[in-house]
Parts: C-alpha cells; sequence; structure tokens
C-alpha cells in the first residue's frame, strides 16, 4: 500500500522490499521457514545487495546516512511477509548499524560499520536473564577487569538471547562493579560469538521465529577492554548509553514489525472476507463483519501514523522518548487487537495452517511483552512526563 504523504524515496523502497519479498520470500517456504524457526543465510545476503543495511550507517563508512524513517518503511514492508527478513535486518542495521554509529569507540565505528553496512555483520542483545526481565538494572551476570586491566571476564548467563546462534557479536548488559550504585555499575560489552567458555541453548517460543532464542551461559569468558561499548571509557556507563537516545530508537523497530505482522492479518481477512460467502453473500456484506475489518483499518492507520511520527522526530533528532514509548504501547497493544478481529473475521480457517493467520497471532501476541512490555513503556511515560509516584 502506497501512502500520499510519504516521500518519493520512501516509496521507491517500499516497491523494492515489495518486489523483493514477492521474488525471494514465497509464502510455502516462509511458513517452512518459521516452523523451522530459521531464515536462510541467502535471503539475507540478499536483501543486503539491495543496499538497505547502510539505511543507519553513516556515509563515510559506507553507508547511506542516518534514515530511520527508511529503516523502519523497510522492517514494515518485509514483516508483512513473515520475519524471516525482517528479523536479520533488524540484528544488522538496528543493534548493529544504528547502536555502533551512535555509541561505538571511533575504534569500534571503522572496524564494524563498514562491514555492518555491507550486511556482513548481526548483532543480538544479551539484556534479560534467568531472574531479571524489565528490572534490567538487576543483571547479574559479571564483567570483571583483569589484573592488567586489559580484558574483561565474564560470568553468568543471559535469557531469550534471539539471533546468539547467528549473530557475530552479543551485545551483553554487564553488572561491572560490585560497590558502585545502582545505575552506575552496569556496562554493554560486545562478546564474539565465537569466544572460549560460550555455550548456548535453545529456548522453545510461539512467534518471532526467524531463527533460535537461546540462553547463553558465560564461563570466564574473556574479552579486550576495547570490546565495552564506546571503548574502556564506556566502563560502568552502559545504562547511560541503554537508557539513552539510542533505546529511544531501538523501539521503533519491535513497533515496525508489530505494524507490518497486523496490515498482512489485515489485508488476509479483508480479501477473506469478499471470497467467503455465507447465508447467500459474501461475508464482508454482513455488517458486523463489515464493521470489524473497517475497525481494524482505522486503529492500523491510527497506528502508522504514531509510528512514523515517532520515526520523523526520531530522523530530525528532536527529543522522542515520550513519543516512541507511546508508540510501541499503543501500536503493539493495537496490533493483538487487529489481528485477534481478524482471526475472527477468518473463522476456523483463521487458525488453520492453510492461511498465515495463525502464524500472525503469535507473532504478534509477543508484541507487547518483548522490546519494553506495555506496562514498562507506561512506566516510562509517566515518568519522562513527570507524574509523581
Ligand atoms: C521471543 C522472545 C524474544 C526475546 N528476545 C530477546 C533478546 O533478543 N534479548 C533480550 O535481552 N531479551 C529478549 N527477550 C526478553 C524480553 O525482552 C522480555 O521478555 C521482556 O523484557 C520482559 O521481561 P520478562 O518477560 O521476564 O517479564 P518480567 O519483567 O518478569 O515481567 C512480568 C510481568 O510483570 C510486569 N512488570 C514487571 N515489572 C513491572 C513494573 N515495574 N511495573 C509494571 N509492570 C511490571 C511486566 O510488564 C510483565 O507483564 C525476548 C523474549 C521473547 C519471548
Amino acid at each position: 500500500m502506497y501512502f500520499a504523504d510519504e516521500p518519493e524515496h520512501i516509496r521507491l523502497l517500499r516497491d523494492s522490499m515489495r518486489r523483493f519479498a514477492e521474488r525471494e520470500m514465497p509464502p510455502e517456504a516462509v511458513r517452512r521457514w518459521e516452523r523451522e524457526a530459521t531464515s536462510p543465510p541467502e535471503l539475507f545476503a540478499k536483501l543486503a545487495e539491495t543496499g538497505v543495511c547502510g539505511l543507519t550507517v553513516p556515509e563515510e563508512f559506507g553507508g547511506a546516512g542516518r534514515d530511520i524513517v527508511a529503516a523502519v518503511a523497510v522492517i514494515d514492508e518485509l514483516s508483512q511477509h513473515g520475519t524471516a527478513a525482517a528479523g536479520p535486518f533488524i540484528h544488522c542495521a538496528f543493534y548493529g548499524g544504528l547502536n555502533i554509529s551512535e555509541n561505538g569507540s571511533e575504534a569500534q565505528r571503522h572496524e564494524l560499520l563498514p562491514k555492518l553496512a555491507r550486511g556482513e555483520l548481526l548483532m543480538a542483545y544479551g539484556l534479560s536473564e534467568p531472574n531479571v526481565g524489565g528490572d534490567l538494572p538487576s543483571v547479574e551476570t559479571t564483567g570483571r577487569r583483569s589484573r592488567d586491566g586489559q580484558s574483561v571476564v565474564i560470568n553468568g548467563t543471559k535469557r531469550w538471547c534471539t539471533a546468539a546462534r547467528i549473530a557475530d557479536y552479543i551485545i551483553c548488559l554487564l553488572r561491572s562493579d560490585a560497590e558502585a550504585p545502582r545505575y552506575r555499575n552496569l556496562s554493554l560489552v560486545l562478546v564474539p560469538t565465537e569466544a572460549p567458555g560460550i555455550t548456548m541453548s535453545d529456548l522453545e517460543h510461539q512467534g518471532l521465529r526467524y531463527t533460535a532464542t537461546c540462553d547463553v551461559t558465560f564461563d570466564d569468558v574473556e574479552v579486550p577492554i576495547a570490546n565495552v561499548l564506546g571503548g574502556p571509557e564506556g566502563w560502568n556507563r552502559g545504562w547511560s548509553v541503554l537508557a539513552g537516545p539510542a533505546l529511544d530508537v531501538e523501539k521503533l523497530e519491535i513497533t515496525a514489525v508489530a505494524l507490518g505482522v497486523a496490515t498482512a492479518a489485515l489485508e488476509e481477512a479483508w480479501s477473506y472476507a469478499q471470497e467467503r460467502r455465507q447465508f447467500g453473500q459474501p461475508i464482508c456484506a454482513h455488517q458486523s463483519v463489515r464493521h470489524a475489518l473497517v475497525e481494524a483499518r482505522t486503529k492500523l492507520a491510527a497506528s502508522r501514523h504514531m509510528l512514523y511520527h515517532a520515526a520523523w522526530l526520531a530522523d530530525q533528532g528532536r527529543p522522542c522518548s515520550v513519543e516512541t514509548s507511546m508508540a510501541k504501547l499503543y501500536v503493539a497493544d493495537t496490533a493483538v487487537d487487529i489481528v485477534i478481529e481478524c482471526q475472527r473475521v477468518m473463522g476456523a480457517y483463521g487458525c488453520s495452517g492453510e492461511f498465515d493467520m495463525e502464524r500472525h497471532l503469535r507473532d504478534i501476541t509477543l508484541m507487547p511483552i518483548v522490546g519494553g512490555s506495555s506496562r514498562m513503556q507506561k512506566n516510562n511515560i509517566a515518568n519522562r512526563l513527570g507524574l509523581p509516584g
């Protein structure tokens, strides 16, 4: 679908992503990959050839310059065809390209950004742990400086580390100081997934099945101090990086997945309702079905405005922490409502393997949980707006 308010380059980008998905992601293959919780590396390699991985990387490092709206549109379009391409794109362009551009040291930017712009690196996030979900400042995985200060020794377990098996680095949130006060005792460290002392085990999960999500255990894993995000100066400053402007933008990518999945669900229900006949007419002629579809389309339009407005603010470098939290909260929750209603419109066929609706539902119900839950977004918004409590 095109939107009259979108600039020409975004329309062309949507066109190109749509053609890519039609060519490289046949629905049968997408269903098979999803069942197997995988996506073929060649698929992402072909996506990278289109140049989209450079959308979050400055031109001096081989990227196209920072264009958050365009990168969000890529996720939105690709997610309308499952998460097999959108997922790895996020791990490259957002967890990698955007994050390193904004938070990396000069050495990290020079080493990693050209590869990220070419789609040659993937990054996973290691934030959650068995005992830690929303309360991230309480992470228990430790990072200790070696005696000579030149390396970091990591011990502990990260949980739900999506893409750990296919990523080149895990960006780990570590408790790096046993004495320092809360929030000033944390570091983010780039840990190569090949480092000795790392073991992984897969966790079963219902949606976002473009790859495995894992428990990752670190047993005296040693990495150079230069791998602290932002360089050695980033030691004990992990929280200000994680909770700063970069995280404001990071909320947008899962919001874009929610919008893409809800869009696909609505398109499926919209066309099904015109073909399926009951009581002598297409079900879309029954007023309650008709109204359900139109309500879903209206909610989708509102969601789209919230997401792209927040992305535009981020592009302009304006403060956007409230707007990105509101977009994540509203779009994730609304997308769940949309998909549930679309499934009901399709009746039994909405639950069958013959259509994609059952996958859309499994994907969409994760959206208010992952990437900062809806309840946590409400806390963020209240705090940022200074509501006493
Ligand atoms: C498929 C999948 C992929 C994931 N991928 C990753 C990943 O790649 N990297 C990563 O680090 N994590 C990942 N996660 C973890 C995800 O980000 C967490 O699930 C999320 O942060 C919430 O943590 P939790 O589920 O442990 O919930 P908890 O923090 O235990 O919260 C449980 C419930 O209590 C509510 N709650 C908790 N605290 C508060 C509060 N202060 N106020 C109000 N309500 C509160 C929550 O909103 C939630 O409803 C993934 C999870 C899934 C399911």
